[in-house]
């Protein structure tokens, strides 16, 4: 491919190939499918959420104790009152309360017509039919009032908000039992190499077990990606452009591993030229150089290289971005920085994403500790990593204490 400069660009920067990929998926809007809240954890809300009621939607207790008027309380000492009745969370209306008159309440309940503020059980004692309050408790304590939490007609959750188990019991409270959400994009997982056999499988002379299929494609999935197929496919060029043209009829994204490289058996590249179209090809990222973006068909082409931690580090650097802008991904992600704890010496320009764990110190910082293990053949690296730390292109020594930008891997912190 010696003309491949001319026919589309390669050694782009990761900034400008992240851009060039949302920027081909802005057009890919994922479309909403309604679901019910108990299983939209992880997705990606597609409308705005309203509050059709105040949250809580009337006063009630916030503890258990005794209902009554605040200007009834005494200042010092202690003050005989008149149990007048009782109320529980969501059982009986209970009777107004007078003057130095109270009801026993638990939490959760309707405040009792009349009265604005609830004593503790535990500053109060019973005292034959009259119950004896202490001083100490302000006039509309111990009360949740109407619309604490949301007022009838305010956003609860914006369009674009990822559904975490609390926004789950926003919606749930709010009354809501289905809810519109982003489709997940569908993915089909090629993973590329004469080399590979399913786990499970005996292996031949020269042979591996095939691990990206089950590290990528559970990533994609934590990811907000529906795996909608997996293929093993062979170093052949017929059998790669079947299972690529088979993938793009079926998928919005085909997310393929290996043979992108410049290697004998590496197939991609050519072939994607021909039957599609390479958006760019190789990044100045380690590890993952080789990264391919295109499209064949309808579908949008990520191709990995094989390496396991390449493969990894750019599926959470570049394919993570489309999967967030195709779903319409409101929230940006945290800036996270640490400091180093070891010092390094990158040897090259090129940006280069570490594996390391990270602990925060008394002193509330936050440290990366590079993993031993930084071969991007090395699956133990991430295994054992929380995160990837970014180190900047060009600059080739890092002290520690150095302050770098982390991303956390999914299912941090374990
Ligand atoms: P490639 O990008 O095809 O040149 O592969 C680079 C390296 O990754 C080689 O050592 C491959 O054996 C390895 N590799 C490729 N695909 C996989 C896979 N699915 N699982 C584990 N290792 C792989
Ligand atoms: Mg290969």
């Amino acid at each position: 491919m010696s003309e491949e400069d001319d026919i589309f660009p390669t050694g782009l920067s990761v900034e400008q190939a992240r851009a060039r990929i949302v920027a081909a998926v802005q057009a890919r809007n994922m479309p909403a499918e309604p679901v019910e809240v108990s299983m939209a954890v992880g997705r990606i809300l597609a409308q705005d959420a309203h509050a059709t009621r105040d949250i809580p939607g009337f006063a009630n207790s916030a503890m258990d104790g005794f209902a009554l008027r605040g200007m009834d309380l005494p200042t010092t000492g202690e003050k005989s009152f008149r149990l007048v009745g009782e109320v529980f969370a969501g059982g009986s209306i209970a009777m107004p309360v007078v003057a130095d008159a109270c009801v026993r309440i638990t939490t959760g309940a309707p405040l009792p017509p009349g009265a604005d503020t609830v004593v503790v059980k535990e500053n109060t004692r019973i005292e034959g039919g009259r119950i004896a309050i202490a001083a100490g408790t302000k006039p509309g304590e111990n009360v949740r009032p109407a619309g604490e939490d949301f007022r009838c007609g305010e956003l609860a959750l914006a369009r674009g908000a990822r559904l975490t188990p609390a926004r789950l019991g926003v919606l749930a409270s709010l009354g809501v039992a289905r809810v519109a959400v982003a489709r997940r994009p569908r993915v089909v997982l090629l993973t590329t190499g004469d080399e590979l056999t399913a786990p499970g499988e005996p292996l031949g002379f020269g042979q591996i077990h095939d691990s990206n299929r089950f590290s990528l494609g559970a990533l994609l999935e934590s990811l907000g990606a529906q795996l909608f197929r997996h293929e093993r496919v062979r170093d052949d060029p017929a059998a790669l452009r079947d299972a690529l043209q088979r993938a793009a009829a079926d998928a919005d994204l085909v997310v393929s591993s290996g043979g992108v490289s410049a290697g004998e058996a590496d197939f991609l590249p050519r072939l994607v030229a021909d039957i599609g179209k390479v958006h760019f090809w190789k990044v100045r990222i380690k590890p993952g150089m080789p990264f391919l973006f295109g499209q064949v068909g309808g579908a949008l082409l990520f191709a990995l290289p094989g390496n396991p931690v390449s493969g990894f580090a750019t599926c959470v650097t570049l394919v993570k971005p489309a999967l967030d802008a195709m779903r319409g991904v409101a929230e940006a992600p945290t800036q996270l920085h640490a400091r180093l704890r070891s010092a390094i010496d990158k040897r090259h320009a090129r940006v280069e994403f570490q594996r390391a764990r990270l602990e925060g110190d008394a002193q509330g910082v936050l440290w990366a500790l590079p993993h031993a293990r930084q071969g991007s053949g090395m699956l133990r690296g991430v295994a054992e990593a929380d995160a990837l730390i970014a180190l900047p292109e060009g600059a080739h020594e890092f002290a520690v204490g150095d302050i770098v930008q982390v991303l956390p891997l999914p299912g941090w912190p374990a």
